[in-house]
């Protein structure tokens, strides 16, 4: 049937918000299919199958397919397009919060080798691809489809203009080739951009070897936070004002002082991320960490707030009335947890009381105001002082969201917070069944 005659006889509203483009040409779907070079002994998964055009194709030729599927108008759709197929098993998930892994061998069991075959949906090509890349190691080869502009600097060569941070995080892991450019015009609907396919295979073994690899994602991160900058400015921003420090550094590396970020191979920005590492572990040098207190960089110390031993601390702030609280889920965006369920949270800024900072962090993420704040529990590890509160807002205030900080925010009752346990931040869940004396 065609992609159209599906749509008319199901009545399928396109669901924008889903990125749903469906493919309508056999050549682009037989392309797909062939440059993943399929066997019997391959297991695939397939993210977001859609009205099951691509999946035809895959579970032809592969041993079985396992599919990720949004949105659930989809399913009797999907029943009915793959009906002739035993090997396929769809998961009505978001691939974001699906615990792959586990997926994988339960219904992958007798499969040699798992591929990754789909037309991904735009809107989250690149969080799909770096928590698979980071999690799933077993994945061999990825052939995705997914806009132009993203698939040019995924494949990103060093000194050109599509290389960043990004072509960097999929490098790291694994090789990128382009397989096929595919235009706009294929899709119904047809999505404003043109389209390509990327072959993604990750490497049989580890390639670079970074001291710490969260901070040498760091490093990567800062060195192209601003495109017009120098290298050296750009980390001067992230780590610290003394320009000898990393003048020093580029020397060893027998890099110029002036060199631009893009100019730098993989295995430099290795050998600068080690060095700068030794440098900044210095008496001098403070912590940095993210919102949920892991490390993601040092910084030095400015002279104002050296004498209060200031280093970042981490303030999680729970925000109820009664039995209601409220939780909010990790936007898209973020590398790290993308997408995952959590408490409020945020680092004091430098010199900052946390009182402060939770009215702050409160403001900037959900504009509400603050009524009450109670501490709680203090959490100390080596790098890190994490300080739980209980805040109380003003709960007839709207909540106005920061999209590229959270990307969903709900009032739930304790009694649910059970559900949201598989897709939850594990220290926070902890916290609150602590906080709320639930049985584990
Ligand atoms: N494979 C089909 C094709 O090629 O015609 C559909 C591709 S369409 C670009 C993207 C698909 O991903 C849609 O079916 C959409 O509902 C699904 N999707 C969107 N977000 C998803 C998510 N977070 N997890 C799983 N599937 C998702």
């Amino acid at each position: 049937m065609k992609t159209s005659e599906i749509l008319n006889k199901y009545q399928f509203h396109i669901k924008k918000k889903f990125g749903q483009n469906f493919l309508t040409s056999d050549y682009i779907l037989s392309s797909i299919v062939n440059a993943a070079e399929l066997n019997e002994n391959v297991g695939v998964i397939e993210i977001g199958p859609g009205l099951g055009a691509l999946t035809n194709y895959i579970a032809k030729h592969a041993k079985k397919v396992l599919c990720y599927e949004i949105d659930t108008d989809l399913l009797p759709i999907l029943e009915d397009t793959l009906s002739e197929y035993d090997n396929v098993k769809i998961i009505n998930q978001d691939i974001l919060e699906a615990d792959v892994n586990r997926d994988i061998e339960k219904y992958l069991p007798d499969c040699q080798e798992i591929y990754v075959i789909a037309n991904l949906p735009y809107y989250i090509t690149t969080p799909i691809l770096l928590t698979l890349l980071e999690r799933v190691s077993r994945i061999k080869k990825y052939i995705v489809m997914m806009q132009l502009e993203v698939a040019n600097r995924l494949a990103g060569k060093t000194k050109t203009k599509e290389y960043n941070s990004l072509s960097i995080a999929i490098q790291y892991r694994a090789t990128v080739k382009k397989v096929l450019n595919v235009p706009r015009n294929v899709f119904i609907p047809a999505p404003n951009v043109d389209s390509a396919v990327l072959e993604i295979k990750t490497y049989d073994k580890q390639q670079y070897f970074p001291k710490k690899e969260w901070f040498f994602f760091d490093v990567v991160r800062s060195a192209f936070a601003q495109r017009r900058k120098t290298l050296i400015n750009n980390l001067i921003n992230r780590f610290g004002p003394k320009k000898e420090i990393y003048e020093d550094i580029l020397k060893e590396i027998n890099l110029k002082t002036t060199v631009r970020s893009e100019e730098l191979s993989i295995d430099d920005f290795v050998r600068l991320s080690d060095l700068l590492l030794d440098k900044l572990s210095s008496k001098e040098l403070i912590d940095i960490v993210d919102e949920f207190g892991l490390p993601t960089g040092k910084i030095i110390s400015r002279g104002d707030n050296t004498s209060r031993g200031e280093y970042t601390k981490i303030v999680m702030a729970v925000i109820k009335s009664n039995d209601e609280f409220l939780i909010q889920k990790r936007s898209n965006y973020k590398i790290n947890y993308p997408g995952i369920w959590a408490l409020t949270g945020g680092a004091v800024l430098s010199g900052e009381e946390n009182l402060d900072a939770i009215k702050r962090e409160i403001k900037e993420e959900l504009n509400l105001s603050c009524l009450d704040i109670r501490l709680d529990k203090t959490v100390k590890s080596i790098n890190q002082i994490r300080y739980f509160y209980t805040v109380e807002v003003d709960k007839n205030e709207p909540i106005i969201l920061d999209f590229e900080e959270v990307s969903e925010a709900k009032w739930i009752n304790v009694n649910d917070l059970k559900k949201y346990r598989l897709s939850f931040f594990k220290d926070d869940y902890k916290y609150l069944i602590e906080y709320f004396g639930l049985e584990k």
